[in-house]
């Protein structure tokens, strides 16, 4: 059913444009919003329950509730530390097996045709990797494939994706994320560690899984949306962290991607999270390198140390330049992606079988390529030039190794530290070249498969090699020059890729530094990363914003849509509303909860303007009551007619029991004669919800919803009678459009078909 149709355009533009045809046909995909995503609640109820609450605890407890709340951050990150090392030392100890395996049969393999033991051996170890990444993403938990960045980002926006911070997507996303790296996909670990990170707060932080069925009764002050929200902010913030080895770009990456509600007493305390992280990862890891107590493995993506990363004033031309291909190119990978994840939306869909299938065709082909290269393009180095640990002597001769045998077999990681630190003339143009074409491609297919895989490596590696042959290039061009350095430039490469790809600035400027060490180096990273970002933002949106609009989650922006205050609360809001009265039927109650599928009812004091229809009433406004709510009162029979209610005290404990899934209407049972009973609302409902006049501009409601993370906005008239209420979905309609040059606003369909 489509709940409302498509109803007028503001600004310059025509939606039918937008909606072409294969989209009216069905409309699944970037212009429509999907109605089965509700939201959280981050407005705090101040009803008379927790008044009495605050009033019995007085000052303790908030000071335990503040050094709790360190607490879980520190146990945050240490977690997030502790799943990182088990990811990262499981794809070690794979790629480690792998290519043990196949070096036995590589390295006898001079001659030409020993090629198919080999090749099968490497493709069938591939497939079977990815086989087991492909279930855990696809049959095991669908919500655990992809990087989890854009499922964390609208979380934190305040919608509620479902699964997305259970223990069950933790265990998929670990176990798939390894396999489908050590599976030889172009993929990395590092942004499933964000998405990991965020399970790990969400759990930790209640003190309780629905997926492991267990309860440990610690923590309980903090199931509520608003807590759990910072808690996972922090937790995206310490995944970062984990898998760069950068606090403070994981800090800065929670607060230019994830968090959309942020103050500064959280930014101290996600922080604390991350250097936790970090230290917890590095003494880890160094043990497992055999180096127990020297820290010296700060994340896990090591960018090796750079001796000298200085440059030239006259080389900040060439980095705008590389920003600007880094934009061109990240748009263009976006470009791609976007419009296979809309063929795999109509053709694949969520049958789990073909999502295994096109993933075990991707790792073959990956296989394929790799073994094309390395067999058709002769780039021979003596060994010892490059101390690399996978190097692997197939087709070359004695005391040389072959580089594309290397650039393929070790993880991706290896590679880019390859492009950064071997030395000038480690590569042949050609090879480099072939690699970065058929590993770009490669990415574009294999992001939006049905596995947990992330985006940032194949990002950094393309670049890298994009950027190796810039300097690769002016080295050849001005042979004396003492700043012209192969791996600098495969660094700014790398970062203007990436930065062309997802958008980021900031924190991916600050992300580079740290993981590289080098602060100097930080003009040319952020002049490139902005120019990456200007120009990748004139063609299209960033590739974690396509992926939202995609699945039509209704995500609210940073700012309302421009041109829009002559767009009132009338054309936003829903009316006639649906009422409950202060002290209501449990029939009416009841009914209205089976009919109707919202969230939040205005509560009000009935005037002469009843209308006829059960539910459907104007009146004063009095209070705002939630589903979930209404659901605890029934289960617990708050009737005011139950003797036994004056004796037995209900309480914001079992409001928060079962806390964030409460049953459906129809699993309270209840007897036809507890149908004539009444409840008094009143001391159970946010009694000052947030109210606007019918004449509020969209940009005010837009200002309200996203500074206090709203639910629900109800609108009053001039004598505060409720005429209509204001959500999420209603506001999330009107969006910034650009189309073929013009922009203005847009108005999107709702459906519950998508
Ligand atoms: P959410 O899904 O965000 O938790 P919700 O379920 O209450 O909130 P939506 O699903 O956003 O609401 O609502 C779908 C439509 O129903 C929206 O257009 C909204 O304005 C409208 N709506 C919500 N609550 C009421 C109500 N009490 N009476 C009438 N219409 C409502
Ligand atoms: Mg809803």
């Amino acid at each position: 059913m489509e709940r409302r149709p498509l109803l007028h355009i503001r600004g310059s533009i025509n939606t039918d444009e937008f909606l072409d045809d294969s989209v009216k046909v069905s409309p699944d995909c970037g212009k429509v919003l999907s109605a089965k995503y509700e939201s959280l609640d981050y407005d705090v109820c101040e009803n008379s329950l927790l008044l009495e609450e605050e009033r019995r605890r007085g000052y303790p407890y908030i000071l335990r509730m503040g050094i709790s709340r360190w607490l879980v951050m520190c146990i945050i990150g240490a977690a997030t530390a502790l799943v990182a090392c088990v990811i990262d030392i499981s794809i070690d100890q794979l790629t480690t097996l792998k290519y043990r395996v196949l070096k036995k049969f590589t390295d006898q393999c001079i001659l030409e045709n020993c090629l198919v033991t080999p090749f099968l051996l490497w493709a069938s170890f591939n497939v079977c990797f990815v086989i087991i990444a492909a279930i855990c993403g696809s049959c095991v938990e669908p919500v655990a494939a992809g990087s989890g960045i854009p499922q964390v980002k609208c979380y934190l926006n305040g919608v509620k994706i479902p699964r997305v911070v259970r223990i069950k997507t933790l265990l998929a996303k670990a176990v798939g994320v390894t396999f489908s790296v050590a599976g030889g996909l172009a993929v990395g670990k590092e942004g499933p560690m964000v998405h990991s990170g965020a399970v790990i707060a969400a759990g930790v932080s209640q003190g309780k899984s629905t997926s492991l069925k267990q309860d440990i009764g610690i923590f309980e002050y903090f199931r509520e949306d608003r807590e759990k929200r910072d808690f996972v902010s922090g937790g995206a913030a310490a995944g970062v962290a984990a898998a760069f080895g950068a606090p403070v770009g994981g800090v800065l990456f929670s607060l230019e991607e994830g968090a959309s509600f942020w103050n500064q007493s959280l930014t101290w305390r996600i922080f604390f999270g991350s250097m936790v992280s970090v230290f917890v990862l590095n003494l880890v890891l160094s043990a497992y390198h055999g180096q127990p107590g020297q820290l010296a493995y700060a994340g896990l993506l090591n960018f090796g140390k750079f001796d000298t990363l200085n440059y030239d004033w006259l080389e900040l031309p060439i980095f705008l330049c590389m920003g600007g291909i880094g934009g061109l190119l990240g748009a263009f990978f976006n470009q791609l992606n976007y419009k296979l994840s809309k063929f795999r939306m109509r053709h694949i869909g969520h049958r789990a079988w073909m999502q295994v299938m096109e993933a075990m065709i991707v790792a073959a082909t990956t296989a394929t390529a790799g073994f094309i290269m390395i067999y058709t393009i002769d780039d021979c180095r003596p060994i010892g030039q490059d101390p690399n640990k996978f190097s692997i002597q197939m087709f070359c001769g004695d005391g040389e190794y072959n580089t594309l045998g290397a650039l393929w077999f070790q993880t991706p990681e290896a590679s880019v530290r390859s492009f950064f630190h071997d030395p000038p003339g480690s590569h042949h143009p050609v090879s480099v070249m072939s690699f970065f074409i058929v590993y770009f491609l490669l990415a574009i297919w294999t992001y939006g498969l049905g596995i947990p895989s992330g985006l940032f490596i194949p990002g950094l590696l393309t670049g890298a090699a994009w950027g190796r042959l810039v300097g690769m290039g002016l080295s050849a061009a001005f042979p004396t020059a003492a700043w012209v350095d192969p791996g600098k430039y495969a660094l700014v490469g790398a970062g203007a890729m990436l930065g062309g790809i997802v958008r980021m600035t900031l924190s991916l400027t600050v992300i580079l530094i740290e993981a590289t060490g080098n602060i100097s180096f930080g003009l040319p990273l952020m002049i490139t990363l902005i120019t990456a970002k200007w120009v990748g933002d004139y063609f299209n949106e960033g590739i974690y914003d396509m992926q939202i609009g995609l699945a039509g989650v209704p995500i609210l922006a940073w700012e309302a849509p421009p041109l829009s205050r002559t767009i009132y609360a009338p054309q936003v809001m829903s009316h006639p509303v649906i009422t409950f009265s202060p002290v209501e039927k449990v029939r009416n109650i009841v009914n209205v909860l089976k009919t109707e599928v919202h969230n939040g009812f205005p509560v009000v004091e009935h005037s002469s303007c009843d209308s006829e229809e059960l539910g459907r009433s104007c009146g004063r406004l009095r209070g705002l009551i939630l589903r979930s709510q209404l659901i605890t009162l029934l289960q617990q029979r708050a009737f005011n007619e139950e003797p036994a209610l004056l004796s037995r005290h209900i309480a914001m404990k079992n409001f928060r029991a079962s806390y964030p899934r409460y049953p459906s209407i129809r699993e309270v049972e209840l007897k036809e004669e507890d149908m004539e009973h009444t409840i008094d609302l009143r001391p159970y409902m946010n009694p000052s919800p947030y109210s606007i006049q019918h004449n509020t501009s969209l940009p005010r409601i837009y200002l309200l919803f996203r500074g206090l993370g709203l639910r629900h906005l109800v609108v009053v008239s001039d004598s505060n009678q409720v005429v209509g209420v204001v959500t999420r979905k209603d506001l999330a309609r009107f969006r910034a459009g650009h189309h073929r040059g013009q922009s203005g606003t847009e108005e999107l369909l709702i459906s519950e078909r998508v």
